[in-house]
């Protein structure tokens, strides 16, 4: 496993990133999801995303669960604040003061831990004032409770108001956290270059565009059971933007691609991402172990630019910019 810094900071992730939206406390059953990130941590990944809203808490709690016992000073720990989670009432969402200083006690209570590495703002929030949240922040990491702060699908004008902010308030945003694949690729025209630009880096979501880029979605066929496509507690509402029949095809002209390289395509979408080296780890997710140790061998694949050129080729006009 190789691992990268976090944006300018001294923190170092491992470059394949476990995450556990759609699946702990959710899709899988708790045994299941120990025994990911048993395999997780035998494979050499010790970087972890969660966030308060996935299952309602209940993917903190579990993760907390499977990583208890393990040395603390060798895991990154990261989670976020922001959607609503538990109670609903009206200061229960959002980056005020009050929620997000409620918010990190009740994740590290669910966690068992008394710090996370990387908290994160899951959206921006376009209500409470800028200078309120990042002032908020900044007394969650003088508090201890976070050793650093993140945002997710922040804008490139967004990071940048927040970067100055967080840097007069005697801190650094290091981390934005938004969706990239080869299938999906927005941050490309602003997002990156401006966060090369304020030593922001990128922790990119659905990599696999949820499982669709490793192929085992094919055009007009079934779909798969056991998959996110046919999970019924909510993860198939997601991954129905990648299913036409247009992108599926295209998908498949991955495979000799792969073939080609003597790997499989879900390691070819994960090392896809690496090769932007304004992304510090590829955030993949997993419903069972024997995925995460085939997943976790993309770090060991480069991609030459004849490859990067034949996959832009194959995938054409499904790919979103
Ligand atoms: P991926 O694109 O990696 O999709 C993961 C899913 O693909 C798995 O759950 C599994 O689903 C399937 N899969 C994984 N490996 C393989 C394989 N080798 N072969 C075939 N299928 C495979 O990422 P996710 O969409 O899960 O997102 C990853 C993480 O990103 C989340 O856990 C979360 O931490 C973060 N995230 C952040 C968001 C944000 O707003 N900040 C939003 C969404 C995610 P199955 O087996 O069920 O088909």
């Amino acid at each position: 496993m190789a691992y990268r810094y976090l944006g300018n900071s001294g923190l170092k992730v491992s470059e394949i990133t476990y995450g556990n939206w759609l699946t702990h406390g959710s899709q899988v059953e708790s045994d299941v999801a120990e025994r990911c990130v048993r395999a997780a941590l035998d494979v050499g990944i010790t970087t972890f995303d969660t966030a308060d809203v996935y299952a309602d808490g209940s993917a903190e709690t579990v993760l907390g669960k499977a990583l208890a016992g393990q040395d603390r000073d060798g895991l990154e720990i990261f989670t976020k604040v922001y959607f609503p989670t538990g109670a609903k009432g009206p200061n229960d969402t959002g980056l005020s003061r009050k929620h997000i200083l409620r918010s990190i006690d009740k994740s590290l209570n669910r966690l068992g831990t008394d710090y996370v590495d990387l908290y994160q703002a899951h959206r921006y929030d376009v209500e409470t004032p800028l200078e309120e949240t990042i002032a908020a922040f900044a007394d969650v990491v003088r508090s201890g409770k976070a050793l650093y702060i993140g945002v997710s699908e922040w804008t490139a004008d967004q990071l940048r108001a927040g970067q100055e902010l967080a840097r007069e308030a005697g801190f650094s945003l290091v981390s934005n956290q938004p969706q990239y694949s080869a299938l999906w690729r927005v941050i490309e025209a602003k997002v990156v270059p401006t966060s090369e630009d304020l030593g922001i880096s990128q922790i990119v979501w659905s990599p696999m565009a949820q499982g669709v880029l490793s192929g085992k979605y094919r055009p007009g066929a079934e779909l798969p059971a056991g998959s996110r496509a046919t999970d019924d507690k909510g993860g198939s509402e997601f991954i129905k933007r990648f299913l036409d029949d247009e992108t599926l095809t295209r998908v498949q002209k991955l495979a000799p691609i792969a073939d080609g390289l003597g790997i499989k395509m879900s390691q070819l979408a994960i090392a896809w991402v690496l090769a932007n080296p304004n992304v510090a780890a590829a955030l993949v997710g997993a419903s069972r172990p024997e995925q995460i140790e085939e997943n976790v061998k993309a770090s060991e694949v480069t991609l030459e630019p004849d490859v990067l050129a034949a996959i832009d080729e194959a995938l054409g006009d499904s790919v979103i910019s």
